[in-house]
């Protein structure tokens, strides 16, 4: 399969990954490749990759993803392109595993050039606010969250205003 992306500096944040032609909604982009751990190790690498996340404040990421049951994939390798793709709260990725493999897919038609991007899906914890968002869509809610949360947070807010 040709390469259908590339890497560049992007708007967001640090660099990110582009369209290099139009993508069909529903179709594979990017592996995402990684070391196969099992869960306790992947667990393990979690734990220091959160760490050092805290430390650099927002410079930081987690790259453990759940494959199945027994195994994880850490994606804090140099291979893994996919680690460039930044998060946003309007994304046109989604993540996904097909048969023991994680796969970055299109959820929406992207054009050549657009930066491509997906929801990290993090969840709301007291270190939320850590975590601020600049994707700059019109559906911001200024947080890296999960969408599942998206509720909670604006409940959130509204004890704030008042
Ligand atoms: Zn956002």
């Amino acid at each position: 399969m040709d390469k259908i992306w590339h890497k560049k500096k992007s708007g967001v944040h640090g660099s990110g990954l582009f369209a290099s032609q139009n993508i069909k909604k529903g179709s594979k982009v990017i592996e995402y490749v990684g070391d196969k751990v099992t869960k306790k190790e992947g667990d393990r690498r979690a734990d220091i990759q959160i760490k050092k996340a805290k430390k650099n404040k927002n410079n930081g990421m987690v790259y453990v993803f759940e494959l199945n049951k027994r195994y994880d994939i850490d994606g804090s390798v140099k291979n893994n392109y996919a680690r460039h793709i930044n998060h946003s709260c309007n994304p046109n990725c989604e993540v996904e595993i097909d048969n023991s493999e994680i796969w970055v897919w299109a959820i929406k038609k992207i054009k050549r050039n657009e930066e491509l991007s997906y929801n990290y899906g993090y969840s709301y914890d007291e270190d939320y606010v850590d975590h601020i968002c600049k994707c700059g869509s019109s559906k911001c809610v200024g947080y890296i969250l999960d969408e599942d949360y998206w509720p909670k947070l604006k409940k959130a807010k509204k004890k704030k205003d008042n």
